[in-house]
């Protein structure tokens, strides 16, 4: 079974929920949710909730985390540290819908990839939730360099 953390996280931190999900980490964005029902669903689904409310955080008990910070860098490293998280690639997640993703040959991303991005990668993914495509290009390589930013 797939032991790492899991998590949902609340309306204020949208970009972390993004990072987290790049970083492979199962993350759920609890938007337009009112705190008993964010509680709740962090409870059913034996996910960490990740709150800017320190009364929300509180009310989850040992499976919540206060995110202190404003700052995306800060709040990176607080839960990274936090929960031990790494960056794997292999492990990565849409950051639109946090679905899986999924190894796919390059011929099958023919029709959609740009055509420069065939020569710069051969590994392409698909979005198993939204079916988003994903490659191995500059954009990637920035978002690896981020991650070093963030100190992962
Ligand atoms: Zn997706």
């Amino acid at each position: 079974m797939d032991e790492r953390p899991r998590f949902l996280a609340d309306e204020m931190l949208g970009t972390l929920v993004k990072w987290l999900r790049i970083m492979g980490y199962d993350t759920l964005y609890a938007k337009d949710m009112k705190d008993g029902e964010i509680a709740a669903l962090a409870m059913r689904e034996g996910r960490s909730l990740l709150t800017r409310d320190k009364a929300l955080a509180k009310a989850v008990g040992g499976s919540g985390l206060y995110v202190i910070s404003d700052v995306i860098e800060e709040q990176v490293a607080q839960v990274a540290g936090g929960y031990g998280l790494n960056f794997d690639a292999s492990y990565t997640r849409c950051a639109l819908c946090n679905g899986a993703l999924k190894s796919i040959p390059p011929d099958e991303a023919r029709d959609e990839a740009p055509a420069r991005s065939f020569g710069m990668t051969d590994r392409f993914f698909r979005c198993q939730g939204c079916s988003k495509l994903y490659w191995e290009g500059t954009h990637w390589n920035k978002i690896k360099e981020r991650l070093r930013d963030f100190g992962l």
